[in-house]
């Protein structure tokens, strides 16, 4: 039995925060594949731009350059996206960064700026649409997590604090909102294919003069399947989890890390 059609989404909007590239773009190219008109947020047009063009109805996608960490630009996009597509249905927070820094080296400027990329945005952007979502007793919200909101990593201090942050409001705001039929979950990949990654194994090639394939073993090795996650896959996933077939679930972390014990 098939449960996702063109039409699964149809007449729902959905916004995708981080949407111009990777996880969010293949995120966004799915619901549109899916029948959801799409709101597509990121700093950079152009990628915005581009993920709009590839969805299946590009002209039910707008593209709304918005710097997810600032409260004001949140609230005027999130007005501005209900003014054309009405009322958010779901919400995907997919933005983020990770820098890799030993805790020595990081100082309380670099460390507020990953919180704010990556659980500030979940914030704003979450509060933007939460009334709505309670008034109409409809909503689903969807985090990108990471397996470092399930464990420590050596190196990513301030990206593992900012994502079991993310874990933990995604919780007690699944428990809050449950009574509204709103259903609130953290996907938690593991190292996944996108540009994140690929910046990595060239940070790591440029630091320790490894060679390509060594660099990119730091990163499928931590996968007992030995590779990389794809965009693809978390979107799948995330498709599931705004269907009405996965109304029973809701403040859960799902680990997409093909089988990295936590
Ligand atoms: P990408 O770098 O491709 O995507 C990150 C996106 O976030 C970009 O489109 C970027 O757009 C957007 N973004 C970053 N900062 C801001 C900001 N201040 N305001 C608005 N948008 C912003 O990597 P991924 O697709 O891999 O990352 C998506 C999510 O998945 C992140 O939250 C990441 O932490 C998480 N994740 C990734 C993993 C991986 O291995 N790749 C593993 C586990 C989790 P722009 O720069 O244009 O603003």
């Amino acid at each position: 039995m098939t449960w996702l059609t063109e039409r699964t989404f149809q007449g729902r909007h959905a916004v995708v925060t981080g949407g111009g590239t990777g996880i969010g773009a293949a995120i966004a190219r799915e619901l549109s594949a899916a029948g959801a008109s799409l709101s597509l947020l990121g700093r950079r047009a152009d990628k915005l731009r581009g993920t709009a063009d590839t969805c299946t109805q590009p002209s039910h996608c707008q593209v709304l350059p918005c710097d997810v960490t600032s409260e004001d630009e949140v609230k005027r996009t999130f007005a501005s996206a209900t003014e054309n597509f009405g009322t958010v249905n779901i919400l995907i927070n997919a933005a983020g960064s990770a820098d890799a820094i030993p805790f020595h080296k990081l100082d309380l400027a670099s460390f507020q700026s990953v919180l704010d990329t990556n659980l500030k945005s979940v914030f704003l952007c979450s509060l933007a649409v939460i009334n709505d979502m309670r008034s109409q007793r409809l909503g689903r919200i969807i985090n990108i997590a990471s397996t470092a909101a399930l464990t420590g990593y050596a190196y990513v201090s301030a990206y593992a604090a900012a994502k079991h942050g993310v874990l933990g409001l995604t919780r007690s705001l699944a428990l809050e909102v449950a009574e509204f039929d709103i259903t609130v979950n953290a996907l938690c990949p593991g190292y996944t294919d996108t540009d994140i990654v690929r910046s990595g194994v060239e940070r790591i090639r440029q630091s320790t003069g490894r060679k390509q394939a060594e660099a990119e073993a730091v990163f499928t090795s931590a996968s007992p399947q030995q590779r990389l996650m794809t965009p693809g896959e978390i979107a799948a996933c995330a498709l599931w989890l705004c269907s009405d077939a996965a109304h029973g679930i809701t403040g859960q972390a799902i680990s997409i890390s093909g089988g990295e014990v936590m």
